[in-house]
């Protein structure tokens, strides 16, 4: 959504292609390249709904064949969970270099609040003297940038916290295969329930056992794939994941809820 709302605020001609599908994306560009100025190739690298994650290098060898294209890469779930030093799935993935335009939020493992963007410093230059939301909204207080620093002056040293955050999500998406929790490579793992009405039941039960997790339902997501989003700090503890699996592994068999393993393509036709 924030992705799209940045599209529609810049007022550019916009193409979407299927989640992760690389190939219609290559056809696309393939097929537009000529026609713009520039094209700017936008992804996720963690997906914020199914926790999967994107092919950077995929994306930079579409990029390499053309000298007007650019890449974009929001990492919003990943800064700070992710990569050697906590510099996300660009970092992981070795390949930061090649990102042009590379965006964090400090609203999420930095538990902070602003973001960042890594490029030229003509795109620089250019934004902040065209960017009307940025020209025209007030500064962060310094209390937060200060806040925002000490942390982020922290992340690289973080190693052993992500390395728990992958062990404890793997644990949980093992636990949940079938149930939608399959599809995650991260620490967002949704638990697939189906129906919106038993996505709530289910999510309001977690809640009472002590499990802060929150029912996702359509629009955000397709009909059918209610879920319940869970996104796992370093924090928690092997019994707590234990906790968690007993209760959701409640959840399927006798009140007959329906999981559907697969959500359908999410391609969102506007
Ligand atoms: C959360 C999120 C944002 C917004 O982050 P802020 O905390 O408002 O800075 C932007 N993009 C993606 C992909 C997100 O998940």
């Amino acid at each position: 959504a924030s992705i799209i709302d940045g599209i529609l605020l810049s007022g550019s001609p916009f193409l979407r292609y299927r989640h992760n599908d690389y190939d219609q994306l290559e056809r696309l560009v393939q097929k537009n390249a000529c026609q713009y100025e520039t094209i700017i190739i936008l992804t996720e690298s963690i997906f914020s709904m199914d926790g999967d994650v994107a092919d950077l290098n995929r994306l930079i060898a579409i990029k390499r064949q053309y000298p007007n294209i650019l890449l974009y890469v929001d990492e919003a779930h990943a800064i700070g969970a992710r990569g050697k030093t906590g510099l996300g799935i660009a970092e992981e993935q070795g390949c930061i270099q090649e990102i042009d335009l590379l965006v964090g939020t400090f609203g999420k493992a930095l538990a902070s609040m602003g973001a960042y963007l890594v490029c030229s410093r003509t795109i620089r230059e250019y934004l902040v003297n065209t960017m009307r939301p940025l020209i025209f909204s007030t500064a962060l207080p310094p209390f937060q940038i200060a806040w925002t620093s000490f942390i982020w002056e922290r992340l690289p040293s973080l190693t052993k916290e992500r390395e728990n955050l992958l062990a404890y999500s793997r644990l949980l998406a093992e636990a949940l295969t079938g149930k939608g929790g399959e599809i995650s490579q991260s620490h967002i793992i949704p638990f697939i329930v189906g129906e919106s009405e038993d996505c709530v039941r289910k999510a309001e039960e977690l809640q009472r056992k002590g499990f802060y997790c929150l029912p996702v339902r359509p629009p955000t997501v397709p009909k059918g794939t209610s879920r319940i989003r869970f996104s796992l700090t370093a924090n928690l503890t092997i019994k707590n994941i234990h906790q968690l699996i007993v209760e959701t592994g409640h959840a399927s068999s006798p009140t007959g809820a329906r999981p559907v393993s697969t959500p359908p393509d999410r391609e969102l036709d506007r």
